[in-house]
């Protein structure tokens, strides 16, 4: 088959790759129908670090991609939940469906991949796990991690709910977001973006949308959030909250400045999520944690354990995910798609690319 493969940073190529077999009875192979780049695939990009990875090592070969949904082609004999032919949505990460942690509904914390027991948990991201920049993907672990693509959810959506949007409605989850809440999102990138939309969803009351970017502060009024500039966010919810501050942040950036404003903008006894990947040392004021009693979350989302509550909030449009996708390549441009999204080139929020 044809994949988009790590070769090293700044060096995605097309090219083929093996064909994905069945490892095990609990997976099936699909054939991909559209996969996205994320935010966190720059970091694989540029040579950073995820987790225990280093991309700036040498490392061996594979298939990216962790946003993707998929045609079943084929399924091990301990596949239940899909059929061959059925179109699913496939979890950004995989887990093992069966240790403490996944049978409390934490399957973002799978223990089998801390012990050395299974496969990576995201795929693409190593080569413990092909991803889905390819013509076909081996789906792990498929009745916990994969779904079919539900009625009333349209394709771009679904590839929401392999990562962005699970991601975001984490933060709204983890920072607490209630009814009557004021809360601000720091980064209006896809995850942002949508975390916004996730937290007037559950019933906030004003939802400050800060980023750099002006297309992006217009995006987020379309759907009843407060656009707000980095350099005037602080004054403004100072201003709005008589000087103490939102009940939740959430952070979709992951660098030491919007953590930083972060910490800021949050009330005293308020609650911070952070969602944005953190590089080694990156630094926050501890001491206004402190001080103001913070809550703080720091994690990866769960994916499955989202989608009972993300997916009838889009089948009856509370949530919507509208203008998140702005471009669309073919797989065998997805370097050049990787080179313009990392360049943020031509106002590009997120992109499909299909096989
Ligand atoms: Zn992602
Ligand atoms: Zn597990």
């Amino acid at each position: 088959m044809k994949a988009l493969v790590f070769n090293g940073p700044k060096d995605i190529r097309y090219e083929s790759f093996n064909d994905p077999i069945i490892r095990d009875e609990r997976n099936l192979v699909v054939k991909v129908l559209n996969c996205s780049i994320c935010g966190s695939d720059l970091h694989m990009y540029h040579g950073d670090r995820i987790g225990k990875l280093d991309y700036s090592q040498p490392m061996q070969h594979f298939c990216t991609g962790h946003e993707a949904i998929g045609e079943v082609m084929e399924i091990g004999s301990g596949v239940r939940s899909h059929k061959v032919g059925d179109r699913i949505v496939i979890s950004g990460g995989a887990a093992c469906g069966t240790c403490r942690r996944c049978l409390a509904g934490q399957a973002n914390l799978c223990e089998a991949y801390r012990t050395g027991a299974a496969h990576g948990t995201a795929y693409g991201i190593s080569p413990d796990l092909n991803g889905g920049h390819a013509d076909y993907l081996e789906v792990v672990n498929a009745d916990l991690t994969a779904t079919s693509i539900p009625e009333g959810v349209s394709d771009e959506q679904a590839i929401l709910l392999t990562d962005a949007l699970a991601t975001g409605y984490y933060g709204v989850k983890m920072s607490g977001v209630g009814p009557g809440d004021t809360v601000a999102v720091i980064g209006q990138g896809p995850i942002g973006r949508l975390a916004a939309e996730a937290a007037l969803a559950v019933g906030a009351s004003a939802v400050y949308a800060i980023d750099p970017q002006a297309s992006r502060r217009n995006m987020a009024q379309t759907f009843g959030a407060i656009g707000l500039h980095p350099d005037e966010a602080v004054q403004r919810v100072y201003e709005d909250t008589r000087g103490l501050g939102v009940d939740s942040v959430i952070e979709a950036v992951g660098v030491g400045p919007t953590l930083t404003q972060a910490v800021k903008m949050a009330r005293v006894g308020g609650r911070l999520s952070v969602l944005g990947i953190l590089q080694a040392n990156t630094s926050m004021p501890l001491h206004i944690v402190q001080g103001k009693s913070l809550v703080v979350h720091m994690g990866i989302a769960g994916i499955v354990d989202s989608w009972p509550e993300l997916i009838p909030m889009l089948q009856s449009g509370r949530i919507k995910g509208e203008g998140v996708f702005t471009h669309h390549f073919d797989l065998s441009d997805g370097a050049e798609a990787y080179r313009m999204f990392d360049a943020q080139e031509d106002g590009v929020m997120k992109l499909l690319i299909t096989p």
